[in-house]
């Protein structure tokens, strides 16, 4: 079988693997799964993950689940569950049948637990935390086997049975592997299977008091889900050995066409935290307004700053799959969302930081409606009306008194810019308000100039933009900076101190009155501003910008 629209993706290693498992006829359809933990909200590590899983299994016409690794009741919430439900729909993917639980398994993980422990395979070790550490060895010194290893088998099932039935406090004992003590793998080395846990759980309540680990459920779990390929991230690489010996010594699932595990490399980004640890201290201590705040590297922050679903497919596609760690640039997040609302942005205007703009030769109370387009490489997006009168807003970047240079193309006194879609001016005289700011800029303009260049062949080489006084809305604009200044910004557990202060600055200004229907989330270009989006929260109008109009960072 090959793989849809296999022309247009860059392939991978894993790829390479299914083609050969698909070729020698090992699996005969390709089934993933994507497993988040409950545990907070999904961020553009998961992203990867999800193109990768989703967009893999569409690829060879197979599926992918989506399996809340609920294992760990103390940590997880079902707004999380909602929340990474409505990102992995968000991002374009439908996940196969009805949503799974590794709880929907914990009946068959205590069967299979069993199983090993009856094979003389597992046994209940009573070892306390710190006795374990201890015996367990070091990387350079081999371990010692537990007291209770060698238990016989009738006492370990039914030791089991007790710690299933709430006969053990928590920490008083656990259902280990009987594996190999001595092996280089750390988590080799009897690792734990079960612990007891008083937790009440979110989808089975009280029923369970024992609770398996990872290393133990995920792999039975994808067993059972019939999974060919269960992909996961580079540090896991280590628990494909007791992946592997656990489904090679359970009779149901120690088949060739098992599920096997492959690794490839986490995404990091420059400036930003990814582990869900990390960002939810970030919300804890209100670093930031909440799990989708726009700062935030989550899908849900993305998605409220502007981020399309498209870019960020398009993102995890430009970066690749590979088994070598690095760190990604911002830059590559944000040419890929600047490229998708390059082509779909309506084009209209908005002045951030406003100052008066007053036409002293223009007609008081007149006011024209002028046609631009809303998008100039796309002439089927059709016109936008615009609105021009005697007072205008311009912004104060916009306006000089004294020009730094003679390169200088913005307004300045006696030198004539362009109105963006309208006319030619001259600014003429300024005034100041109290505090000796400029407030109000008088200018002429030439009415002869709307659409076409000066008739006696005056270069007008300054573009500005613009908005019309009396009709105007008055507007929020949230302009973002990197939350940190530090790079590397996850090496340290304090996060407070590398956080940029400035990342959030909130500007009052003025838009088209067509804006007011703006929809949430909806791109727009503010000219020569950049994109913004209408946020998804706030009543007002306020707009959040998404990214500049060329890569300011580098500059
Ligand atoms: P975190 O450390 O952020 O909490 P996690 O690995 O604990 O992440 P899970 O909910 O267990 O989060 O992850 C679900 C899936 O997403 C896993 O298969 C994991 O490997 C993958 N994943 C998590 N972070 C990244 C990342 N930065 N890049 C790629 N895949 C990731
Ligand atoms: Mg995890």
């Amino acid at each position: 079988m090959n793989p849809r629209d296999s022309s247009k993706k860059p392939t991978n290693f894993i790829r390479n693997v299914i083609n050969e498992d698909l070729s020698s006829g090992k699996h005969k359809s390709v089934i993933t799964r994507f497993p988040p933990e409950p545990n907070g909200y999904l961020h553009i590590g998961h992203a990867k993950s999800i193109c990768l899983n989703f967009g893999t299994a569409a690829d060879y016409y197979g599926w992918c689940n989506l399996r809340f690794d609920d294992t760990n009741p103390a940590k997880e919430d079902v707004e999380y569950i909602e929340s990474i439900k409505r990102d992995v729909n968000w991002l374009g993917f439908e996940w196969h049948d009805k949503v799974k639980y590794s709880s929907d398994y914990f009946n068959k993980f205590y069967q299979c637990a069993t199983e090993l422990v009856s094979k003389g395979l597992a046994y209940v070790c009573f070892l306390s935390a710190d006795e374990a550490k201890e015996y367990r060895g070091t990387l350079t010194k081999s371990g010692v086997n537990s007291p209770y290893r060698d238990n016989p088998i009738e006492e370990n099932l039914a030791l089991f049975k007790k710690m299933k039935e709430g006969g053990f406090k928590e920490g008083e004992c656990v259902l280990r592997g009987k594996i190999d003590m001595s092996s280089s793998f750390m988590c080799m080395r009897d690792p734990i299977f079960y612990r007891v846990r008083f937790d009440s759980h979110h989808q089975t309540a009280d029923k369970w008091c024992i609770y398996p680990m990872y290393d133990f459920s995920h792999c039975i779990s994808d067993a059972i889900e019939g999974v060919t390929h269960s992909l996961c991230t580079l540090e896991f690489q280590d628990n494909r050995r007791p992946y592997d010996w656990i489904l090679e010594n359970l009779d149901e699932f120690n088949k060739p066409d098992r599920p096997y595990q492959y690794e490839f490399s986490r995404l990091n980004l420059e400036y930003t935290v990814m582990s869900k640890r990390k960002l939810q201290q970030l919300v804890e201590n209100k670093l930031v307004s909440g799990w989708d705040d726009p700062r935030m590297p989550t899908i849900s922050g993305l998605r409220r700053r502007g981020y399309s679903a498209a870019s960020i497919r398009n993102f995890a596609q430009r970066i690749g799959i590979s088994k070598v760690d690095s760190v990604t640039d911002v830059g590559i997040l944000e040419a890929s969302i600047r490229d998708d609302l390059n082509v779909v942005a309506p084009r209209t205007m908005a002045v951030i930081n406003p100052i008066k703009l007053v036409i002293e030769n223009y007609p008081e109370n007149k006011l024209e409606t002028l046609l631009a387009p809303v998008h100039p490489q796309n002439e089927e997006m059709g016109k936008r009306e615009i609105l021009f009168g005697q007072e205008l807003y311009i912004d104060r970047e916009d306006f000089i008194e004294i020009p730094p240079n003679n390169k200088y193309k913005r307004l300045t006194i006696d030198k004539e810019v362009r109105l963006r879609n309208a006319y030619v001016i001259k600014a003429k005289r300024f005034e100041c308000d109290e505090n000796g700011d400029i407030s109000i800029v008088y200018c002429t303009y030439d009415s002869e100039t709307l659409g076409k260049n000066p008739a006696d062949g005056r270069k007008v080489k300054g573009v500005i933009h613009f908005v019309e006084a009396s009709k105007s809305i008055k507007a929020e604009f949230r302009i973002y900076n990197r939350l940190f200044f530090d790079p590397n910004p996850g090496k340290s557990d304090e996060l407070s101190s590398s956080i940029n202060p400035e990342s959030l600055q909130v500007k009052i200004g003025f838009v088209e009155p067509n804006m007011l229907n703006a929809k949430a989330e909806m791109a727009y270009q503010f000219e020569r501003e950049g994109y913004f989006c209408r946020d998804n929260k706030s009543d007002g109008l306020v707009f959040n910008k998404t990214v500049g109009l060329r890569d300011t960072w580098t500059q």
